[in-house]
């Protein structure tokens, strides 16, 4: 028999890990990472907002574990969001806005059967318009849901120092060192309109917003841990706001 066959499948996160049982004992919440599937320039993988989000989840389970009697659970990752200013690119799969929104909601009001609160953290800057109308909604609806991002003050666009810094931290052996080059160094901000035109590649050839070769290991160290105390802050203090982002 091939050996490949016994080789065990690892567990995704701890929601897909536990049994039915084991969530009817005591409340339980959940974190879901949301993500893309997304060109990051030529030396990142696409999935690197995915990863990104599913680590910070990590980390703030991590910190949560048995709050108040509280069960924090890891959810699998939503691999997939509004992503079509990348579709010039190679490997980008975008769902857009409409479709993660219906999404969003849909996986609210069901987990919201069994898990007293709910929380999207966020990887991924395109998803935030969906993620503002559905947790709005599910909360209107009366479902304890909120959604918080992994940013930092003074983070770079797109496959730039930040996130290629975080990825060198969280996954060092899925970064292509060599293959990095610098993007478009101007602030997102002038270059808004461009994008809404053209998407990324109008305003960069090799699909990278910030410069990706200035990235050490040592910033990603430094970086990731700020991502997962805002995150924590926010979620610990839970003050949704109107459209359920947690302030
Ligand atoms: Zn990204």
């Amino acid at each position: 028999m091939n050996s490949a066959y016994h080789r065990r499948v690892p567990s995704v996160s701890s929601l897909a890990n536990a049994t039915s049982k084991q969530l009817q004992s005591k409340p339980s919440a959940l974190l879901v990472p949301v993500g893309s599937t997304e060109q990051h320039g030529p030396h990142l993988p696409l999935d690197t907002d995915t990863r990104i989000a599913t680590a910070v989840c990590g980390a703030v389970a991590d910190r949560l574990a048995d709050t108040d009697g509280v069960n924090w659970m890891v959810a699998p990752a939503i691999g997939y969001g509004a992503s079509g200013e990348h579709e010039e690119f190679s490997g980008t799969v975008s769902i857009g806005t409409s479709a993660l929104r219906l999404l969003l909601v849909e996986y609210g009001r069901s987990a919201s059967r069994w898990a007293s609160r709910l929380v999207f953290v966020n990887g991924h800057g395109g998803n935030v318009e969906a993620l503002a109308a559905a947790t709005a909604l599910l909360r209107y609806e009366g479902r304890d849901a909120g959604w918080c991002s992994c940013t930092v003050a003074g983070a770079d666009a797109h496959a730039g120092h930040t996130e290629t810094s975080v990825l060198l931290h969280i996954s060092p052996q899925d970064v292509r060192i060599d293959e990095r080059v610098p993007g478009n160094m101007a602030p997102l901000r002038e270059l808004i309109p461009e994008l809404r035109r053209g998407g990324v590649a109008a305003v960069s050839e090799v699909g990278v917003l910030g410069d990706p070769t200035t990235a050490t290991v040592e910033d990603g160290a430094r970086i990731f841990p700020d991502m997962v105390e805002t995150c924590l802050r926010r979620i610990t203090r839970w003050a949704p706001d109107r459209d359920g982002m947690l302030t």
